[in-house]
Order: C-alpha cells, then structure tokens, then sequence
C-alpha cells in the first residue's frame, strides 16, 4: 500500500523502474514521472525497458535515458514494477531476485510484489504516481507533470472512458498549472502515426461486422495485413474502439493473428457488460469495459464463441433491467 511506498522510498537510495513490454503511455508516462519524483528527491533512478521506446513517447523528458535491458544489471534498493500483471511481463530476467514495488491499477493482476499498491479506482497509474508526489511531500515539476499528463490522457481515451473521474480532471487540472501541454501531449500520440496506420486501419476495417443480435461488433487483422500495409506495432491502437461508436454497439471483438493459429483479442464494452470477467476465464484480464486475452485454433470458431459469450452476457443483462423496472 502506498504508505509502505513512501517508507521504501524514504529509507532507501538507488532505483530502477520498469513496465511491461511494449509499453503504452500509463506504462512510459508513469515510470518516468516516478523517475522524475524520485530524482527530485535526491534519489538515484533508471527506467529500464525491454525493447524501443514507441514514438509517441519519445519526446516525453528523460525517454532518451531509458536503459533498453533484458536482464536487471545494476546496483539498485528495489525495483519498481508499473501495470504489470505478474512479473513476467517486463521482459527482464533476474526481477524475481530483487525487492519489487507492484504499483498497479487493475484488480486482475499477481500480489507479485515485496510491496503491492493495487488501486483500482485509479483512472491510470499516473494518477497513483500524483498521489504519491502529494504523500511523500514532493513538488510537481514541470517533467513529472508532463509524463503523468501522458498516463492520463492514453489510460482514460483524452477523458472519455468510464475510468475518467472527477479526481482524474482535477490532476489533470494540477499537471497542467504545473507545466503540462494537452495540445502538445495528445498531438504525439494522435497525431503522429505513420501512414501506414491508416493503410492498416482500412484493411481491418474491411472485416468489421455485427451479430444477429446487431450489438456485437467483431473484426480481424492478419498477419497478411500489416505485411501489406508495411505496419508497425502500435499502428492499431484505439482500432477497437472504432465500431464502439456505433449507437447500437455494446461490445467489440477484435482478433489480432500473431502467428498461424494463435491470436491475441481486445475486448471492448460499454456500460455495466464487464469484459475483465469473460478475459480472465481465457486466462487474459483487464478492466470492465477494456480487456485483452489469446486465443488458440480455428478462428471462426474462437471469434464465433467470444461473440456469442458477449452476446448472452448483453441479453441477460438487459432482462435483468426489464425486470428492475416490472
Ligand atoms: P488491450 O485490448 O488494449 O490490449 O488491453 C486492454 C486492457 O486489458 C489493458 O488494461 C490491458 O492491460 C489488459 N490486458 C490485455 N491483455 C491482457 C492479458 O493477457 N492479461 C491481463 N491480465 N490483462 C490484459
Ligand atoms: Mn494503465
């Protein structure tokens, strides 16, 4: 919990902060404000990643110092571990020897850590980092702001997901007289694909379509497709969230191949249909309106049983309201 955070920071000196592979703005945003934090505090900090940094992140302050590492090498006190669900998903061997802080807003997640600060109620981890600065007496800079002003804006789709509460705005509200840029921000990650993104976007878009119900959404991307549209990883992102602008939507399926058989799937709801439930019986996890799991075989046939579960899920859901209201 957050008071043992601020114990271990206050005891000890050198860290090393990390998140999962591939990591996505909350990921970066979060573990470089917490950088920033702990240097302003005199403490000794690194941000180690596996693998390239994306490009929308790459101008956040302190990118160009992340360490790209697959092993931990290096003298630290503990290591932080941001939104990661087990300890397996940095991509970094050697974590499971360290002291780990597992700073974390989703309740799917492993209590892998030494220490375990799970807040569910978090729009993202960024917010957590803020409330961290608030605890341990820190002032936020102008970098801290930015990083954590990225976590947000990513996390909560620029304050449109259900996660978006009025202590989100009111952080926001606190990193932006601090320094932060929306316009900038938001412009690095929305407004600087490669084409290539929308080379990918019409091929998947080619294969959207809906249940017989009409409220489920499903489409796919295949291997074929991102060789054709010369895609690169993050190319997709926010793609499943395109059918849900559809009034009739209530939930999106959207299967990725990522190689012959095998699939990793986003699942996307709105309202009341929790989506974590049905990803954490494949295995996978999430948040009640955006959840990811994989998936192995026919694909007509996982997409076929993905799509009825959602389906069901909706119709008893909705009798369920009928009945309320009888
Ligand atoms: P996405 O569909 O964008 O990949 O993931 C949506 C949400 O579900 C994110 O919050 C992500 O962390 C979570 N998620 C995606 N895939 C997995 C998975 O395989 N396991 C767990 N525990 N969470 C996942
Ligand atoms: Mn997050």
């Amino acid at each position: 919990m957050l008071s043992q955070v601020v114990e271990l920071i206050e005891k000890k000196k050198a860290f090393a902060i990390t998140t999962h592979i591939k990591p996505d703005g909350d990921g970066l945003g979060s573990s470089l404000g917490l950088c920033w934090l702990l240097k302003s505090l005199g403490k000794d900090a690194d941000v180690i990643v596996r693998g390239e940094v994306p490009p929308a992140y790459r101008e956040l302050p302190g990118a160009d110092q992340i360490r790209d590492v697959s092993y931990l090498n290096g003298k630290y006190d503990a290591v932080f571990v941001i939104e990661c669900s087990d300890l397996e998903r940095p991509g970094i061997e050697g974590l499971a020897d360290a002291v780990t802080v597992n700073i974390d807003h989703h309740s799917t997640g492993d209590q892998f850590g030494t220490i375990n600060w799970i807040d569910p109620t978090a729009s993202a981890v960024g917010e957590m980092i803020y409330n961290l600065c608030k605890a341990i007496g820190g002032r936020i800079t102008k970098e801290i702001a930015e990083c954590v002003y990225m976590a947000l804006v990513t996390d909560t789709g620029s304050f449109h997901y259900s996660n978006t509460t009025d202590r989100t705005l009111k952080v926001a509200s606190e990193l932006v007289k601090a320094g932060a840029k929306p316009a900038e921000i938001s412009g690095a990650v929305y407004n600087n694909y490669p084409w290539s993104r929308i080379e990918l976007m019409r091929r998947v878009l080619d294969t959207v379509k809906r249940d017989e119900t009409g409220k489920v959404a499903s489409m796919r991307q295949t291997l074929r497709m991102r060789q054709e549209s010369g895609a690169i990883d993050g190319d997709n992102n926010g793609f499943v969230n395109i059918p849900l602008a559809a009034r009739d939507i209530v939930a999106v399926v959207y299967m990725r191949e990522i190689e012959a058989g095998k699939y990793r799937v986003s699942l996307r709801s709105k309202g009341s249909i929790n989506v974590a439930k049905i990803a954490e019986k494949f295995g996978g996890g999430g948040h009640r309106n955006a959840a990811g799991l994989q998936v192995e075989g026919d694909w007509d046939l996982r997409e076929a049983e993905l799509v009825g579960i959602l389906s069901r899920e909706i119709e008893a859901q909705e009798e369920g309201d009928a009945a309320d209201k009888r």
